[in-house]
């Protein structure tokens, strides 16, 4: 079997969710998703020369040319990832469907028949759209009115953004809880009533009472104790200042606290977890297993959170699983991809025992579960995604359905 060409494919859900088609000589095909990067496009079609003719079960092999032929230009990590963990995905469905077998059980089987899904609740609002660029934006496929909030800037306050309530949280909280969620996400990382300079990384003693305010708001509405809490803060904080929110938060017994330092801090992330019984989350940003190991061997973090749309592929989140697992520490992956990545996501969780839970950040997106074909009913029933048994990744993009939500200028698989 010989791999023929790649086609590409973007779709504007609350993401530019960006697919990858690897076809073969003899008509089976295979299909990835990627964590959206500016110039993916072109970076997929640029890096189809490096695997056009060979074999596409050679996964392995095949993701080290992928490596050496980007390595020389200095990507050693980074978004040039983005689409080998796309790639390094769709020839896993390839394989998969070649074999006749799901993708967990060439990851080595079954720990868990269904994959325990926590929802991503923003700050409580509605949908989150942003661009390649972190820009936020209005969906094409949108209402200009309704509960389409896209009013909060990554990048800092603006003076007419939303002031979040404890109520309005805990509103959010109650509303997710009533769907099956067993654990949900909140950002903590708001326009706070007490202003934010969005770049000295400091917290006033105002804003870390009013953070926690935000917590109490879920903890109120839902309970103590059937449903976890998890808060993000994007790398925003200090170390100082992430300790006294982190001390403040200890109260909430959460389930994690993600991303209150900047990625590279791997020692104040080791002097932050040792600092509080808070359990400590990051990895979103980080590339390979090369990328872990500094944090998991230092016992830096208390939960790592990959993303299989950017780390590099499931073969990357197998060596960070089984690193993870030896040095007792469970694995939460991040996620804001469409089914397809999701579900590329499941088969990982499926088939790694020290998994946790992961994530589903498009609960306000219409059309996510419109996005397979043969669907009966959602995908998530009850905070769960039960594992498929088809051959690969074990579902089928639903094409014109995809088209319809196309992102205009881009190619769509031609
Ligand atoms: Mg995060």
């Amino acid at each position: 079997m010989k791999i023929t060409g790649l086609k590409t494919a973007v779709v504007e859900g609350n993401f530019d969710w960006t697919y990858v088609r690897i076809e073969t000589d003899e008509g089976i095909s295979g299909l990835g998703e990627c964590f959206f990067a500016p110039g993916l496009t072109r970076t997929l079609h640029e890096l189809s020369r490096v695997i056009v003719g060979h074999d596409p079960r050679d996964i392995r092999s095949l993701f080290r040319r992928l490596q050496w032929a980007t390595s020389g230009a200095g990507s050693v990590a980074g978004t040039i990832y983005n689409a080998i963990t796309g790639i390094e995905m769709a020839l896993w469905d390839l394989t998969g469907k070649a074999l006749g077998v799901p993708v967990y059980r060439l990851l080595g089987g079954l720990f868990r028949d269904k994959v325990r899904i926590y929802a991503d609740c923003h700050a409580g609002e509605g949908l989150e759209s942003l661009d390649a660029v972190l820009h936020s934006r209005h969906a094409s496929w949108a209402s200009s009115q309704g509960d389409h909030n896209q009013s909060k800037s990554f990048f800092e306050a603006t003076t007419d953004a939303a002031i979040f309530t404890p109520e309005m949280y805990g509103a959010r909280a109650k509303q997710m809880a009533v769907l099956g969620f067993t654990a949900l996400k909140f950002d903590l990382d708001v326009p706070s009533p007490y202003g934010v300079d969005a770049h000295n990384r400091c917290l006033s003693n105002r804003q870390i009472d009013y953070m926690l305010s935000l917590v109490a708001g879920v903890r109120d509405a839902v309970g103590g104790g059937d449903l976890d809490i998890a808060v993000d803060c994007h790398w925003r904080l200090n170390l100082s200042d992430a300790r006294k929110l982190a001390a403040g938060l200890e109260e909430f017994r959460l389930m994690w606290m993600e991303d209150p330092l900047p990625p590279w801090s791997i020692e104040e992330f080791k002097q932050l977890t040792r600092s509080t019984l808070t359990p400590i989350a990051t990895g979103e940003n980080l590339y390979l297993f090369e990328g872990f190991r500094p944090l998991l061997e230092r016992q830096a973090l208390s939960i790592a959170c990959p993303d299989l749309q950017k780390v590099g592929g499931l073969n990357e989140a197998r060596r960070i699983g089984d690193f993870a697992d030896s040095c007792n520490i469970p694995i939460a992956p991040h996620n804001i991809s469409s089914p397809i990545g999701t579900m590329a996501s499941v088969h990982f969780c499926a088939a790694t025992p020290n998994f946790l839970v992961l994530e589903y950040h498009a609960s306000d997106l219409p059309f996510w579960d419109d996005l397979l074909v043969n669907m009966d009913g959602p995908l998530i029933r009850n905070g769960y995604i039960t594992v498929p048994e088809g051959p690969g990744l074990g579902v089928t993009l639903n094409e014109e359905v995809a088209r319809k939500y196309a992102r205009s200028g881009e190619p769509f698989f031609e």
